[in-house]
């Protein structure tokens, strides 16, 4: 069993003014591991605090010192790389192969920042004026548990190289995680309150910071729901707000793609992160004509993905998150079926072999059209829908009626008509043919999947407010 019992403020670990315990689990056996205190309101705003005073000097750093903090951070969450997989596996309970990526991640975002900044001009020429990069002020991070060391450090990646200071508030439910990167970040020995991480509740913590009228910037990483209240929050001081939320990612198979790759790519999409990822391809687009061998081949590809054990290094699926998750994923199983969809693998309940743990049953419905809920709505767990189309335009029509555009897939083999198709398509990132992450290109959403981007020279600037220096030059 593990205690929390501090958070990060003006540079030291203390003692939160807040009381409240909070219970770690194990989502693979749900069992209790340890304990967290939780911040309160008045713990939000002496980190908020610490940032203000901490702001003027850190502003005023060159880039030559950010990129040296920056690299410090990088070797100091890689160093702990180990502990920080195991923290992931035990209370999150990512198979311990995505684990290893996650935080691998967490360190390599620090790096990437570093090396962008090494080549970012803050100053540049419109005209006759002089244009200066500014850094917004004290920015508030709030991150969700599904990602949480590697939102904290992307997060707080860009907040720094532009010059900002930062208030995190991180995933109440992933507080070991925390704990690994605040030691981490503290070893790299940043000056006192340029950044403060404040675990607590969203409803009083993340409040707080969304609407203090010290903050000048809020980055969200989260739901849609509570990105709509954070918005509203920092309407009356009109705070610059960046909003990765969530998605309902189509995945357009073509009939021109070998089936035999094609498929279980398509299933990886929709099952990473054991289906608990925005950018999950959850609805699998599949020709009319094809439709009867890509049914055999999901059935083959899911029958044989591994769910369980987290720790086992061929497990593809693990539990979900928590309790309140289970029972989500379990509702939309149900209410696929009264829907009338037709169940191709998968089913309610716990998945044979499996008696304890929040495990759900890799799951396929076919027979879905798009305005069933099980196609329109986040699931967030291994639950996948096939939608048969007639051609191309149907396809894309298709992928773009949705209320979110964070992501889409094109699996096709002509890469002429996969760059016309990705044209088509309303999605903050297309991938063709690939899983594969791009830190140096733009992420997040169109539509309710969020508002602005992050990652590379977008989600640098995010942090910047352009200033326009009239006059020098005649
Ligand atoms: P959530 O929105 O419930 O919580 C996210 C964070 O916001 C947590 O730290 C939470 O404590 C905090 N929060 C809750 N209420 C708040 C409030 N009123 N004010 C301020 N902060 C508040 O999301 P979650 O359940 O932790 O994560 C799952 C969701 O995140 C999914 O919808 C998923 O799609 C989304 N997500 C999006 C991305 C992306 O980059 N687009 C990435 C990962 C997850």
């Amino acid at each position: 069993m593990q205690t929390i019992a501090t958070i990060y403020i003006d540079g030291a670990f203390v003692t939160p003014h807040g009381e409240e315990l909070f219970d770690l689990f194990n989502p693979a056996t749900a069992q209790v591991i340890g304990q967290v205190r939780l911040a309160d309101a008045e713990d939000a705003r002496r980190a908020i605090a610490a940032a203000k005073r901490a702001f003027p000097a850190f502003a005023a750093t060159g880039k030559a010192t950010r990129i040296a903090l920056l690299r410090r951070m990088h070797a100091e969450v890689l160093a702990r790389g180990e502990a920080l997989t195991a923290a992931i596996v035990e209370e999150y309970g990512a198979p311990v192969s995505r684990a290893k990526w996650m935080a691998a991640h967490a360190a390599s975002v620090l790096l990437d920042a570093a090396q962008l900044l090494e080549g970012y001009d803050f100053q540049r020429r419109a005209g006759s004026a002089e244009v200066v990069m500014q850094p917004l002020g004290v920015a508030g991070l709030i991150t969700p548990w599904n990602s949480n060391a590697g939102f904290i450090c992307g997060k707080l990646a860009a907040a720094l190289a532009a010059g900002c200071t930062a208030v995190v508030k991180p995933s109440e439910m992933s507080a070991g995680q925390t704990r690994i990167v605040s030691e981490a970040l503290h070893a790299a020995g940043l000056p006192p309150g340029v950044f403060n991480i404040v675990t607590g509740r969203g409803e009083t913590v993340g409040a707080e910071i969304s609407a203090h009228p010290d903050v000048a910037k809020i980055s969200f990483t989260g739901s849609t729901a509570v990105g709509k209240t954070i918005l509203r929050a920092g309407a009356d001081t009109l705070k610059r707000v960046t909003l990765e939320l969530g998605g309902k990612s189509p995945v357009l198979l073509f009939d021109d793609a070998d089936l035999a790759t094609a498929v279980p790519l398509a299933i990886q999409a929709g099952f990473m992160n054991s289906g608990q990822a925005c950018i999950a391809g959850t609805r699998i687009l599949v020709p009319q004509a094809r439709l009867a061998e890509v049914e055999a081949l999901v059935q083959t590809v899911v029958g044989n993905t591994r769910v369980g054990d987290p720790r086992a290094a061929d497990t593809e699926v693990g539990p979900m998150v928590s309790q309140r998750q289970w029972e989500r994923v379990q509702r939309y199983i149900r209410l696929g079926i009264d829907e009338g969809a037709q169940l191709l693998v998968g089913g309610e309940g716990l998945p044979p072999g499996l008696e304890a743990g929040w495990f759900v049953r890799p799951t396929v419905f076919t027979g879905v059209h798009n305005q069933m809920r099980i196609a329109r709505e986040e699931i967030f767990g291994p639950v996948l829908v096939l939608i048969p189309y007639r051609d191309e335009e149907e396809a894309i029509a298709i992928a773009n009626d949705t209320p979110y555009g964070l992501q889409a897939y094109v699996l096709s083999s002509k890469p002429e008509r996969a760059r016309a198709v990705a044209a088509r398509i309303d999605a903050g990132r297309v991938l063709v043919n690939t899983l594969a992450h791009e830190p140096l290109a733009p992420f997040g959403g169109f539509k309710q999947s969020g508002i602005g981007r992050e990652y590379g020279l977008f989600g640098l600037e995010a942090f910047l407010e352009p200033k326009s220096v009239l006059g020098l030059h005649a």
